[in-house]
């Protein structure tokens, strides 16, 4: 499975031309009641409207917050109420949704688990863990690991190749709650793969001058987007809780910029501006301002959230 992830997405390229014609073929939008997602984060709601087809699918996280810290009120319940399947990313990063259902009292809401399956990284080296709550993967029970969950980076929405598999795992979950439209959910999945693989072409083909660039990230969210696009997250100044380095760690990071010859400091809106602004100064490589979760490029698809962070990125070291 974990190795298979990555065979397939090339495989997927060959059969691209075919699969974009399959999708166009099967478009059977037969709209009786679909079954009511709800996402932890905005970027696994953008894969998800891709699947159900048509409806907006809310997220418990408002926009703009901060997910490693996030408190979610009594109020917040009402978001689950109503809600057939519940998209979480696991590994301790959204704990706070995986409590809200019982909050809220709604036993049939099926969770899916959007890490299952996947490849995943390990957190950077001495950053803290997201969550205390440890719980293990269904179905992952057989994959040997010494590793806790809440040990493994979270931040693996930014690699299409994940993407699509999670997209590929939520419909699996809807064909179970709702078969009867099991053939629609299908062939969203294929568009929304088809799609994936065009972006991923056009994006590759955007950051190839940049093949092998290293960055410090203020937050450790990169790791995937970089596996995938052939960057380098050098530097994690900061996993969770939004809180300043102090003097040695912004002294060692200033160093490891001008011996690893780094080229940028990746910020998210969310974290750590003041740490930022000092390594640019200090070593004078641009801050690049970058979004996780899609809000500063007020992003309503997957699409955007990932072709504005390339964008960023292109336009401050082209
Ligand atoms: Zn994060």
């Amino acid at each position: 499975m974990r190795i298979g992830l990555r065979r397939k997405w090339k495989m997927s390229l060959l059969g691209l031309a075919f699969s974009v014609a399959g999708a166009a073929v099967v478009h059977a939008d037969t709209a009786t009641k679909a079954p009511r997602v709800v996402a932890s984060i905005s970027p696994l709601a953008f894969i998800a409207q891709e699947i159900v087809g048509g409806a907006e699918v809310p997220t418990i996280l408002p926009p703009g917050g901060n997910p490693h810290s996030f408190e979610p009120k009594p109020s917040d319940a009402k978001r689950v109420q109503g809600a057939d399947v519940l998209l979480v990313i696991g590994l301790g990063f959204d704990d706070w949704a995986l409590r809200l259902p019982a909050a809220s009292g709604e036993r049939k809401l099926h969770t899916v688990l959007a890490s299952r399956g996947l490849d995943l990284l390990p957190l950077e080296a001495g950053h803290a863990p997201h969550g205390a709550v440890r719980y293990a993967q269904h179905g992952d029970e057989h994959e040997s690991s010494d590793r806790h969950q809440e040990e493994l980076d979270p931040h693996f929405w930014m690699d299409p190749v994940c993407a699509v598999h999670i997209a590929e795992t939520l419909a699996a979950a809807l064909e179970e709650v709702d078969p009867a439209q099991a053939v629609a959910y299908r062939a969203r999945t294929e568009k929304f793969r088809a799609r994936m693989l065009v972006l991923d072409q056009e994006l590759l083909a955007k950051l190839k001058p940049l093949q092998g660039t290293g960055f410090v990230a203020t937050h450790g969210g990169w790791a995937y987007f970089a596996r995938h696009f052939g960057l380098r997250q050098a530097v994690v100044l900061q996993e969770g809780a939004n809180q300043e380095p102090g003097p040695r760690t912004l002294k060692q990071t200033i160093d490891a910029v001008k011996a690893q010859k780094l080229r940028a400091v990746f910020s998210d809106a969310r974290f750590l501006e003041t740490s930022a602004r000092i390594i640019s100064q200090e070593t004078a490589i641009p801050i690049v301002r970058l979004d996780l979760h899609g809000a500063s490029a007020n992003a309503k698809d997957y699409d955007t959230l990932l072709r504005w962070n390339v964008e960023q990125i292109v336009a401050a070291l082209r």
